[in-house]
């Protein structure tokens, strides 16, 4: 299997909510590293540029508004699968319908305030990582 990179976002709920460190730990016991990491408060612009292939979608506009609300902690993991792996953790976008036991099963209070962002492809991973860490190779 190949060592793979993806981006992961700790969205302003569960940043609020004081679980980074349970979800850093989930990342840890499924072999995922952090390689890098920063706490930040996205501007419109960086939310909007981030989210940008959902642009013409309804959630849109809700969707920076949740982004821009409050701090994120945003960071690249590494590791086997880790795109996949990534995505397991996570559970499915609507809370509801997320398996027991994943990240926003867990975490997340609806679809809008869902915990946490991951890439969906390796292609997808690359250009989020050198969106948020372009000092990163
Ligand atoms: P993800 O990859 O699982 O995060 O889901 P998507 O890439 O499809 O959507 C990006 C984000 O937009 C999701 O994490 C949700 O926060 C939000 N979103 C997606 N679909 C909907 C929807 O139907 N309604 C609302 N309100 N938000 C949505
Ligand atoms: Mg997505």
């Amino acid at each position: 299997m190949a060592i793979e990179r993806t981006l992961s976002i700790i969205k302003p709920d569960a940043v609020a909510k004081n679980v980074i460190g349970q979800i850093y730990t989930r990342f840890e016991q499924a072999g995922l590293k952090i390689v890098a990491a920063k706490m930040t408060q996205l501007s419109r612009e960086q939310a909007e540029g981030f989210y940008a292939a959902h642009k013409e979608r309804g959630f849109f506009k809700d969707l920076v508004d949740f982004m821009v609300s409050g701090p994120v902690m945003i960071q690249a993991l590494e590791g086997e699968n880790a795109v996949l792996k990534h995505r397991d953790l996570m559970g499915a976008t609507d809370p509801k319908k997320a398996e027991k036991g994943t990240i926003r099963a867990d975490f997340a209070d609806s679809i809008d305030a869902n915990a946490v962002h991951g890439s969906d492809a390796v292609e997808a991973a690359q250009v989020e990582i050198a969106y948020f860490f372009p000092e990163v190779k």
